[in-house]
């Protein structure tokens, strides 16, 4: 028989408990009831996935970002009980409207999925037969305009519900395109410099004509001010990602604008099932983990973190300038990633190596570090690492650099 002074004299010959997790011995003692077998365990490790400092930025293929502990708990949280589904979505989005000073506002799998649910629910409005019906589109309103300098592979979003993108490059082509077809004028803020239509002269003319105008701000955060700004600025629907300056949950995202188009959007969405969007659930979990990214990213010192950010570049930049031969640019894109982000570029007869194998090094040493560029240069964020890592990131550069 096990006696509670056996138990914990054989537990008192073994290593501490924390050099236990893992190895299974816990559960053998049968003390998983109590302490998870699960705390501790390293997934990524047992499935041979190699971890990385992200100093590339908020990648899809890198994951996006990091969850704060407080939106871990609350997705943990989430999982702990049954709720109705469409109550949680009506009043989390109640929540971010009001958070966000908008009309309406609801989380979508994704600012992909708020793009494809915003244009679904244009379409089809409160009208359950034409929700039924999409992607086919045959006698609805199916034609999208956007700017040629807009058409990004993303509006792969809009063309899913079945529509036809018609892309122009003046006012005067924009004005001609429309037609009883148009059902929506689409916008990617990340690339208003790539055309030659605004955001208030579109906004206008969507308004002149009546036609609910989109803005995709999908990687727009920050700074913060965007979350408020287009909803005010006038455009009917705004889209960010969940997953990218606001690190919530990766899946998810928001959908904000005016509530007779958000509420038909929904109308696309589980537990409803006929519909396009059925396969673009947000689970409770993430819908409170989005939530929680959201209340904590607005109350967060956003100055410090600019500084932070500032300093962790310069100390990167400056260990890369050590190296004879080296060049640095320290700059912020106007939109879209709007943070402080370094490039680095050399004179490769006398540093004789190219910034591909630069990454490569990089990505293979010991920590891993992610970067992004090209062939004529590596280009680093710091916004997505943990503080501290810019040390093991300058250090690294310049050894690879000064030993090429
Ligand atoms: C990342 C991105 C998307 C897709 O966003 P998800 O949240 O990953 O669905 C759409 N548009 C732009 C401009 C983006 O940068």
């Amino acid at each position: 028989m096990v006696t509670r002074r056996k138990l914990l004299k054989s537990l008192s010959t073994l290593p501490v408990v924390g050099g236990l997790m893992g190895t299974g011995l816990i559960s053998a003692q049968g003390l998983s009831e109590t302490i998870s077998p699960y705390a501790g365990r390293n997934f990524f490790k047992e499935l041979g996935i190699r971890t990385f400092i992200n100093a590339a930025g908020t990648y899809t293929s890198m994951t996006g970002s990091l969850m704060h502990k407080e939106v871990t708990e609350a997705i943990s949280f989430g999982a702990t009980e049954f709720v109705d589904l469409d109550d949680l979505h009506d009043k989390v989005g109640e929540r971010i409207a009001e958070l966000l000073e908008c009309e309406y506002a609801t989380v979508s799998s994704g600012a992909f999925g708020a793009i494809t649910l915003g244009l679904a629910g244009v379409i089809s409005g409160m009208d359950t037969k034409k929700v039924e019906q999409l992607p086919d589109t045959t006698g609805l309103k199916n034609e999208v305009i956007l700017q040629e300098g807009h058409n990004i592979a993303y509006t792969h979003a809009l063309k899913n519900v079945g529509a036809k993108i018609v892309t122009v490059k003046t006012r005067k082509e924009l004005e001609n395109a429309i037609n009883k077809k148009t059902a929506m004028m689409w916008f990617l803020n990340a690339n208003t410099d790539n055309a030659e239509i605004k955001h208030e002269e579109f906004i206008a003319i969507g308004k002149k004509h009546n036609i609910p105008t989109f803005i995709d701000c999908a990687a727009d955060v920050p700074p913060k001010e965007n979350l408020f700004k287009f909803t005010k600025m006038g455009f009917d629907l705004v889209a960010f990602s969940g997953g990218k300056g606001l690190r919530g949950p990766q899946s998810s995202g928001l959908l904000l604008g005016k509530k007779e188009l958000i509420k038909a959007a929904r109308l696309h969405t589980p537990p409803r099932g006929s519909n396009i969007g059925r396969g673009m659930k947000v689970n409770k979990e993430e819908v409170l983990g989005l939530l929680v990214a959201l209340e904590l990213y607005l109350k967060k010192n956003h100055d410090a973190e600019w500084k932070l950010w500032e300093n962790q570049i310069k100390l990167i930049s400056d260990s890369a300038l050590s190296v004879e031969g080296v060049e640095t640019v320290i700059h912020v894109p106007k939109y879209a990633n709007h943070v402080p982000s370094l490039i680095i570029k050399w004179n490769q007869d006398m540093v004789k190596i190219t910034p591909e194998e630069v990454r490569k090094k990089l990505a293979e040493g010991h920590p891993s570090i992610s970067t992004v560029g090209n062939k004529n240069e590596v280009g680093i964020t710091t916004w997505m690492m943990a503080p501290g890592q810019e040390r093991i990131v300058a250090k690294r550069v310049n050894e690879i650099l000064a030993n090429a």
